[in-house]
């Protein structure tokens, strides 16, 4: 990998640095809501506020079901519900396809494309329901292990810049020069 990152990239590897943030071992997913190139939220399956969590006091399971948490999509949904952003129009990138119930939501919330990347358990009532609101998927892969390299470079530059490789200059000791571009 070189260069800079595309869009599809960067919101990604977000939702899946997100994901890690899962209180709920049994599938750690993450989502973040774009507008206009921008996030306006991001959240991962986790339990209500005040609740316990999964990973400290084990699953509350129900008919073999984890019922404690909510998924990421709901609680990208509902952050943006708590401080008042409207999701009209925008797109989702999520770690994992939408369950049946999450579908509905983001197709009642205005969101008009939704990128994932695994597509799990994909539900055909989910498609059809997609279908006829419009709303586009599209699968994206990305390896973050691709940008540890680049990543550790930027924390490690003593001016904590990053320059591609074919944009850098290099000084009388051959180490590469110049400002974030
Ligand atoms: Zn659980
Ligand atoms: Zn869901």
């Amino acid at each position: 990998m070189s260069g800079r990152i595309s869009w599809h990239e960067y919101f990604m590897a977000q939702a899946k640095l997100i994901a890690l943030r899962a209180t709920c071992t049994r599938l750690m997913v993450g989502a973040v809501i774009v507008r206009d190139r921008r996030v306006i939220a991001g959240g991962y399956n986790g339990s209500i506020a005040g609740d316990e969590h999964c990973i400290d006091v084990g699953c509350k399971v129900r008919d073999g079901h984890c019922i404690r948490t909510i998924h990421a999509e709901q609680n990208a949904l509902m952050q943006c519900a708590k401080f008042g952003v409207s999701t009209d129009g925008a797109e989702l990138y999520v770690t994992h396809f939408p369950c049946l119930n999450c579908t509905k939501l983001l197709i009642q919330a205005g969101i008009r494309h939704i990128y994932y990347e695994v597509p799990y358990r994909v539900d055909p009532y989910a498609i059809e329901l997609l279908e006829k609101a419009g709303v586009g998927t599209t699968q994206i892969t990305v390896d973050l292990n691709a940008y540890v390299q680049v990543m550790s470079k930027v924390s490690t530059d003593p001016a904590l810049t990053y320059v591609p490789e074919s944009k850098a200059q290099k000084d009388e000791y051959g180490q590469s020069v110049g400002k974030i571009v």
